[in-house]
């Protein structure tokens, strides 16, 4: 890589501590609360997951309550959030720190053996709650990197992360209160300052003096990366049946996306009006009423489901598998966030039931 780098850390770090946002994760060096916030914030936002953070802290205070967690009691706190492999990896590792005596492993080699834990959040927790110098490389400061190197290579190709990480790790601190920061503050540059979709903020940036992406005008066209592979479409029709003031759902399969979590009965395919109903008969349903038609598309980072859904009520015992909950059993399943306009319809039909609530039958 181009460029004199070793003058980076005192600018930044001047400016991390005067500027830094005051995220809860950055007030503690308690390795359990670090991890959880670099799991959370993986693939999602820093405003998104504020929220989830304090419930799930609130509800699993430790390593142990995490370990110890019913699954269906941790796929609720994690609701919504998506990438529920994430929560499940998590208490896996949660399971085997336990095992192990409970000791949260302290070098970086341990914690990239648990399951769910790469290189970047490897560094990540072994510099912040442990003060290694280790460095920790995620897209924000792969990005941050890139325009300050002026480094065109193609950031999708592994060789080119490794020589990005290997130019961190080259100018890490020395000082432990430095190097606790240090990886924290290029993160938060990326997120602030040089970050994504648009023109980075050169003008107030701390470092702009040392970079050579804006001396160069380049910095807005990097990072150089390979387009994306296009997402597959799925069609799907959704079906909200009511019976008896409680509504359907099932568990999904054990594997694959949005493994375990529940969902309303569903099929393959855009069913049309004539054709939604053969789908309830192969169900054993006899359809009463069909109330509303609702569609809503959901997109996933390699998936798009494209949902036509149906609102109806029903007679019949259904199948086996069904879940018929009331209100209060609709609040206590974790159903993902792809069936949000369903799962807000479902409740909004429960309310308007007058009858006191039975508890749950399958
Ligand atoms: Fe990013 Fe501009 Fe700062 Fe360079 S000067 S690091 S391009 S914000």
């Amino acid at each position: 890589m181009e460029n004199s780098l070793a003058a980076l850390s005192a600018p930044l770090l001047a400016w991390y501590r005067a500027s830094a946002r005051a995220l809860p994760w950055r007030q503690t060096r308690d390795p359990y609360r670090i991890w959880v916030s670099e799991i959370m914030l993986q693939q999602t936002r820093v405003a998104a997951v504020l929220g989830y953070y304090a419930r799930f802290l609130a509800a699993f205070p430790s390593v142990e309550a995490l370990a110890a967690a019913p699954e269906d009691a941790l796929m609720k706190q994690w609701e919504g959030l998506g990438y529920y492999s994430r929560a499940r990896n998590l208490q896996a590792a949660a399971k085997r720190i336990v095992a192990a005596g409970g000791v949260f492993p302290g070098d970086y080699e341990g914690l990239l053996a648990l399951p769910g834990i790469g290189d970047y959040t490897a560094g990540a927790i072994a510099s912040a709650a442990f003060g290694l110098r280790v460095p920790a490389v995620d897209g924000n400061v792969l990005r941050v990197m890139t325009r300050l190197t002026d480094c065109h290579d193609n950031i999708g190709d592994p060789a080119a992360k490794r020589a990005i990480r290997a130019a961190v790790a080259a100018i890490l601190p020395e000082q432990p209160a430095d190097l606790r920061q240090f990886n924290q503050a290029l993160m938060e540059l990326g997120a602030v300052i040089c970050g994504p979709g648009g023109p980075p903020k050169c003008e107030i940036c701390p470092v702009k003096t040392l970079c050579l992406g804006h001396a160069r005008k380049t910095a807005e066209n990097l990072p150089v990366k390979t387009a994306k592979k296009t997402r597959k479409m799925q069609e799907k029709t959704i079906f909200l049946l009511e019976k008896g003031g409680k509504i359907a759902l099932r568990k999904r399969s054990d594997s694959g996306l949005l493994a375990s979590l529940w969902e309303f009965p569903n099929v393959e395919g855009a069913l049309d009006e004539e054709n939604a109903p053969a789908a309830v008969a192969a169900w054993g349903l006899h359809a009463k009423c069909w109330r509303k038609k609702l569609t809503a598309k959901h997109i996933f980072t390699h998936v798009e489901w494209h949902m036509t859904g149906y609102s109806l009520e029903v007679s019949g015992a259904g199948p086996a598998d069904f879940l018929w909950v009331d209100a209060a059993g609709l609040s206590r399943c974790a159903v993902p966030s792809a069936f949000a306009k369903y799962y807000a319809e479902a409740q909004t039909l429960l309310a308007a039931e007058t009858a006191p609530a039975q508890g749950e039958t399958t």
